[in-house]
């Protein structure tokens, strides 16, 4: 049987373990952290009442074309029509303008929805939806391909200036983590081809918008680790070490060691499936122990791990009692140049995704895709912005998360990391190379792939 270590329960990780284990790897994964999760993980708050919430590390937004996601989840038990609350695609404003899919559309087959909630976007010129149903067409004629060096900018460069912005800069920051100007267009198509013209999966839509009713270790990793344990019970393979680690990496005949504070392990194979800074710098140190060939590869993946640029996401949380908003989440405008700073593009309501939860009544969580400034500055600015757009006033800040490196610049013409880094070696991660940006779908597809390469079929 093969002895597999996974470093990294992150959403990469998780779905690493669950296939070797189901192809019949004994499977180890080794998590330096308590929570399981990595970026997508739960996160414990007080708030200013002193009652206790969970929180997340980020807020996160899922569609209904994460096919792989979303069968991995299901297949560790989560029933997704309680763990997430799905929304027909719609961007509303607080003042009920925005694209919104009209009730009569609801459940048609994609593209239909989408087209229609185009066609009957509140706000808009019938100019400007015909230019984006126009466009849309066109983008699928062409089979959602494009110049690899185009960015989103330059992609969208025809359409109205209100389509651009109050449509493809809000999706694209949101999927890409990348503003327009800088976001690769060929990412943003696969997103696009996937969530407007896809099949969907379980049920959902391609373009339903998922919002987690539960915290983010329970949506996924939590469950893929009671999934793994309850192998265990059958087959006695694998294990889970929390809090443990993973400080040195060295070959060893064909086998890998693996060095943490408990001692030494020695593995067949190696998933290393931690974010892309950490796995850059153990990857060149054991570039050092391995013959001189083996480590010129490693150090030429190293540098390709070092290449890639982060850009930051955060997230600020905030209460009042009787906070709700008229949706579970919504587009938020930036104001013209000149204006007060508006730096959130979305809020969600937490009460409203966990209505049984008391803990989340009053809780909003402000999303600041892009994000540059620090985090007292913010969290004062979206403080402002929820009582000018809002009308919030009362609001008192619960948590400002600020993830300096959320996920990589998803820029044109980007060479990612290779998931195959040597003999018995592999790297997963949301930002190996793959068609999906940074997201959750993308750290589980290369976790899956990872898991395939490094076992045998069963
Ligand atoms: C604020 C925020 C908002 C986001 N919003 C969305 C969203 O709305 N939708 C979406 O799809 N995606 C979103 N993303 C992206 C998504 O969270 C990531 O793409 C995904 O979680 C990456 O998973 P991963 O497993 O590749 O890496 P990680 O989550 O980084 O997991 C790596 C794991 O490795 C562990 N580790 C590191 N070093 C070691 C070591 N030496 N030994 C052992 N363990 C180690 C870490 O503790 C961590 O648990 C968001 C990200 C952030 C930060």
């Amino acid at each position: 049987m093969l002895k597999l270590a996974v470093v990294g329960a992150g959403w990469a990780g998780m779905a690493a373990a669950v296939e070797a284990a189901s192809r019949g790897a004994e499977v180890t994964v080794f998590e330096a952290a308590r929570t399981l999760g990595g970026r997508a993980r739960a996160l414990p708050a007080i708030l200013p009442d002193g009652s206790t919430a969970a929180l997340d590390n980020g807020q996160h937004i899922l569609i209904g074309a994460y096919a792989n996601c979303l069968a991995l989840m299901q297949k560790v038990g989560i029933d997704l029509s309680q763990a997430l609350l799905s929304l027909p695609l719609s961007l509303p404003h607080a003042d009920g303008s925005g694209l919104h899919t009209p009730s009569w559309a609801i459940g048609w087959p994609a593209p239909l929805d989408a087209l229609a909630a185009i066609a009957t976007t509140r706000g808009w010129r019938w100019r400007e939806r015909l230019a984006l149903v126009g466009t849309s067409l066109r983008w699928r004629r062409q089979g959602f391909n494009c110049d690899p060096q185009f960015t989103v900018a330059e992609l969208c460069a025809d359409l109205p200036v209100r389509v651009q912005q109050e449509l493809i800069e809000p999706l694209c920051v949101s999927a890409l983590n990348t503003p327009m100007v800088n976001a690769s267009a060929a990412v943003f198509l696969t997103v696009l081809r996937d969530a407007l013209f896809g099949p969907g999966v379980a049920g959902f839509s391609g373009s339903s918008l998922l919002l987690p009713r539960t915290d983010l270790s329970q949506l996924f990793p939590d469950a893929a680790a009671r999934w793994l344990q309850q192998q265990d019970g059958s087959t006695g393979t694998s294990r889970l070490r929390i809090g443990t680690r993973v400080s040195m990496l060295r070959p060893q005949g064909a086998q890998w060691v693996l060095g943490h504070e408990d001692g030494e392990d020695v593995f067949d194979a190696v998933i290393w499936a931690t974010a892309a800074s950490p796995a850059e710098k153990t990857v060149r140190q054991a570039a050092d122990a391995c013959d001189d060939a083996t480590g010129a590869v490693l150090m030429a993946w190293a540098r390709s791990a070092r290449a890639l640029n982060h850009t930051a996401i955060s997230t600020v949380y905030a209460w009042s009692a009787d906070a709700r908003l008229p949706a579970p989440m919504l587009a938020l405008r930036a104001e013209p140049a000149g204006g007060a700073p508006a730096p959130a593009q979305f809020v969600f309501d937490r009460g409203q995704l966990n209505p049984l939860d008391r803990s989340a009544q009053g809780l909003l969580a402000f999303v600041i895709s892009a994000s540059s400034d620090d985090r007292d500055t913010l969290q004062a600015q979206v403080l402002e912005q929820a009582a000018r757009q809002l009308g919030l006033h009362g609001l008192q800040p619960v948590q400002t998360v600020v993830e300096k490196r959320a996920t990589f610049a998803c820029t044109p013409g980007l060479v990612r990391p290779a998931q195959a880094i040597t003999q018995g070696l592999w790297a997963a991660g949301d930002y190996v190379e793959g068609p999906y940006p940074a997201t959750l779908e993308g750290a589980v597809r290369s976790g899956l792939a990872a898991a395939r390469s490094a076992t045998p079929a069963p």
